[in-house]
C-alpha cells in the first residue's frame, strides 16, 4: 500500500510557509515503511534538529480505480481518519530550494502517524470536520476541512489520473496552519470533534 498526501491544501498554512498558492494541488507519495508501528513512540531522527508536525485527515480507500470522477468519489472510501506527516523542515527547505524532491524530508521511516478510523456514515458533512492537534494538553492546530483548497472528492479525481488507488492506500489530505517543531518528550494528541484518534509520544 501507499501514502497519497497533498500539500499546500490550506491557504493559512500556505502563508505561514511563504508558498505560493499551487493551481494544481501538490502531490507526494510516502512508502509503507514510513508508517509508524502502533504504540510506538515517534523518534526525532538524527539528520534533522527541525522536525514538524502536520496534523492531516486521512481517507482509506477501499476500492480500487483510476481516473475516478468526483461525482463518484464517495463510492471509494467508507473511512476516516487523522494523522500526522512528520517533516524534517530544515530537510525540507533546503531540496526546496535546490529544486530537488522531498523524500528524504517527508517519507523517512515513522513519518507518517495514522490513528484510528472510523465509518465516514458517522458524520453528516465530510467537508465539514472540526480537527485539532494537541502538543502536551494544548491545542497547537486546528483545522476545519470545508477550508481544504481541494476537497476530499475532488483530491481522489485528481491523484487516481496520475496512480491507480487500491485497497487499503490512505491519502493525507493536507494541513492546516500551526506547523511547529517537536521535542523529545512531547505528546501529540489528535481529535475529530472531541473523539480522540492518536496520542504518540516523542523522543
Ligand atoms: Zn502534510
Amino acid at each position: 500500500m501507499k501514502l497519497i498526501c497533498i500539500g499546500r491544501n490550506y491557504t493559512d498554512h500556505i502563508k505561514e510557509l511563504a508558498n505560493e498558492k499551487p493551481t494544481d494541488p501538490v502531490i507526494f507519495i510516502k512508502p509503507d515503511t514510513s508508517i509508524l508501528l502502533k504504540k510506538q513512540p515517534f523518534f526525532i531522527p538524527d539528520f534533522s534538529t527541525d522536525i514538524h508536525h502536520e496534523v492531516e485527515i486521512l481517507v482509506k480507500i477501499n476500492r480500487v480505480g483510476k481516473y475516478i470522477d468526483k461525482k463518484f468519489a464517495h463510492k471509494y472510501y467508507n473511512e476516516i481518519g487523522l494523522g500526522i506527516d512528520f517533516t524534517a523542515r530544515d530537510l525540507q527547505t533546503k531540496l526546496k530550494e535546490k529544486g530537488l524532491p522531498w523524500e528524504k524530508a517527508k517519507a523517512f521511516d515513522g513519518s507518517a502517524v495514522i490513528g484510528k478510523w472510523v465509518s465516514k456514515d458517522n458524520y453528516s458533512d465530510i467537508d465539514n470536520l472540526d480537527f485539532c492537534l494537541e502538543k502536551n494538553n494544548s491545542i497547537v492546530q486546528q483545522g476545519n476541512t470545508s477550508f481544504m483548497l481541494w476537497k476530499i472528492n475532488e483530491i481522489i479525481e485528481y491523484v487516481s489520473k496520475y496512480f491507480t488507488l487500491k485497497i487499503g492506500d490512505v491519502i493525507f489530505t493536507g494541513t492546516p496552519a500551526g506547523v511547529g517543531v517537536v521535542k523529545s518528550d512531547d505528546i501529540l494528541t489528535g481529535y475529530i470533534d472531541d473523539q480522540q484518534f492518536f496520542s504518540i509520544k516523542v523522543k
